[in-house]
């Protein structure tokens, strides 16, 4: 496939780019924290953009009537992250273990697939999302391998 040397920082503000329009409509306030020494990693582009639009598609869903979504890129362990929080409801405990499973939704008019879909697409890149979530809102972390160009 077409895995190339991208900056996460740039994927993330080709899908803000578009979705910003979106995020406004919606009242969701957006704040973007970019770490600007990130290093560039080997990642199919399209499919990690794919990530993040899904990833912020769902936060806006979970605030349909405003908030805001506050996203943060950065390194550490070896891994780059890219971090996705919102001021909607969080996630009940007893769905939190499920909302990866394909099909598992709690949309009336969801599919349960993006979750599904962005957690193959990451896995398939060496990485994972994690997730935590409070009444305070839910956060989805990306992080992605820094490949060790000698090893
Ligand atoms: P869909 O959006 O079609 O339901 P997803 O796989 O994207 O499918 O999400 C699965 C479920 O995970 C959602 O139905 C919702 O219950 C939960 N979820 C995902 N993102 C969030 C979020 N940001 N806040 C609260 N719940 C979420």
């Amino acid at each position: 496939n077409f895995v190339h040397p991208a900056s996460v920082n740039a994927l993330l503000d080709k899908v803000l780019t578009f979705t910003t329009p979106l995020l406004r409509q919606h009242q969701v306030q957006l704040t973007v924290e970019k770490d600007p020494d990130i290093p560039l990693i080997e990642v199919d582009g399209e499919r990690i953009k794919q990530v993040f639009v899904n990833l912020i598609l769902n936060a806006v869903q979970a605030m349909p009537d405003g908030g805001r979504l506050t996203i943060k890129t950065y390194t550490g362990n070896n891994r780059v992250c890219i971090q996705f929080s919102d001021t909607g409801p969080g996630i009940a405990s007893e769905d939190i273990s499920r909302i990866f499973d394909p099909f598992y939704t709690t949309r009336k008019d969801g599919t349960g697939l993006g979750l599904s879909i962005s957690h193959q697409i990451v896995a398939s890149h060496g990485g994972n999302i994690d997730v935590t979530s409070s009444e305070k809102g839910a956060t989805f972390t990306v992080s992605l391998p820094i490949m060790d160009p000698t090893g």
